[in-house]
């Protein structure tokens, strides 16, 4: 339990770190529930019951197999009202479905895990802002991958969360673990009025974290105040932001290593791109280097399972006939791990 000493009443570690995250993110307040699905049900049922919801054709996600636009507004009890097309969807389509007794929310969906090519256009964020600053309607915004510090040199092309705020956006919502690297959790950013609405309502309890997760959630934004050191200390960023040299300079050790240990297999340096979140960022790739593995008789399947069997347990790749060791996810003090995996593969296929 968490006690004020000064004010001698029961404290709040939410209260704590809700302010340390709005502070961090820059926003007036902020909140913390059990993932971002939840997060966004909570912003409909507090702010759009019975209202309708306005949404772009172009951003009904499903996202993570059970995440619906179209089904999280009904539980929310609000109102879904699509407008313009698949592709194309205007300034002008927002405008005209706003009906002041009916209207609750203009949400935006940023699509995560798709992208619309060809003939395309959508209402950027700034653009609905100044449409909700005109009608007197909030603009949510449901960002997903809540990454916090600009990527674009490492070829990451997401909207961040600070430029989400400073757009203008009333409410944001995104997850605590994905591009934010921390703990399963969903994070609401916004208008204090907005965010006091949704920690009164009676789903928020029914949405609460533990304390374990408020403390690894801590830890994480923590790291945010600065941010070279976040990108060492967050794996996921440490991942993304090496640099193909350091993977190169890794992948030269493992390969070395295992070739003086075994000649079962032949073993190169090769260059590879890896994308981030299991292919949930379409059309970008991130170049680096991997180590290529083929045994002499064996199957790259066979490689692949005994990898992965190991009491360490190492998941390859397979790319055309060929296992591949993406070093980008292999930390310096983990070569020898995986080496010794190939090692003990390689002595057993030697056996027969
Ligand atoms: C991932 C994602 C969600 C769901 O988030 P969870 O934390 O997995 O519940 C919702 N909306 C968007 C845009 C997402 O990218």
């Amino acid at each position: 339990m968490e006690y004020d000493l000064k004010k001698g009443t029961r404290g709040s570690r939410h209260d704590h770190i809700e302010r340390l995250i709005a502070k961090i993110v820059g926003a007036e307040g902020a909140m913390v529930v059990n993932n971002n699905a939840s997060a966004v049900l909570l912003c409909l049922a507090a702010l759009a019951k019975g209202k309708e919801v306005i949404v772009s054709r172009g951003e009904l996600v499903e996202i993570g197999g059970s995440f619906r636009i179209p089904e999280i507004m009904e539980l929310g009890g609000a109102y879904l009202r699509e407008v313009g097309t698949t592709n194309k969807t205007k300034y002008d389509d927002y405008r005209n479905a706003i009906d002041m007794e009916k209207t609750g929310i203009l949400l935006k969906v940023h699509t995560s895990n798709y992208k619309i090519m060809g003939f395309t256009a959508d209402v950027g964020l700034q653009e609905l802002v100044e449409l909700g600053r005109d009608s007197g309607i909030p603009v949510v915004y449901d960002l997903g991958s809540g990454l916090m510090i600009d990527l674009r040199k490492y070829g990451i092309d997401e909207p961040t969360v600070p430029e989400s705020i400073r757009s203008g956006a009333d409410i944001v919502t995104f997850s605590g673990d994905k591009l934010l690297g921390g703990p399963q959790a969903g994070i609401i950013i916004g208008r204090k009025q907005y965010v006091d609405l949704m920690k009164k309502h009676p789903l928020a309890r029914a949405v609460r974290v533990d304390k374990m997760t408020l403390a690894a959630l801590e830890y994480t934004f923590r790291q945010y105040l600065d941010e070279e050191k976040a990108k060492e200390t967050l794996p996921v960023l440490c991942m993304i932001t090496l640099s193909p040299e350091e993977m190169r300079k890794r992948a030269i050790l493992l390969a070395e290593q295992v070739r003086r240990a075994t000649d079962a297999f032949e073993i190169e340096v090769v260059k590879s791109e890896g994308q981030i979140g299991g292919g949930s960022t379409p059309n970008q790739f991130l170049p680096g280097y991997a180590v290529s593995v083929s045994g002499k008789g064996i199957s790259p399947d066979r490689i692949e399972r005994d990898m992965r069997a190991y009491e360490e347990a190492v998941i390859v790749r397979i790319n055309q006939d060929r296992v591949l060791i993406d070093m980008r996810t292999v930390a310096q003090d983990e070569i020898d791990i995986v080496a010794r995996g190939l090692i003990a593969c390689g002595e057993r296929y030697s056996k027969g």
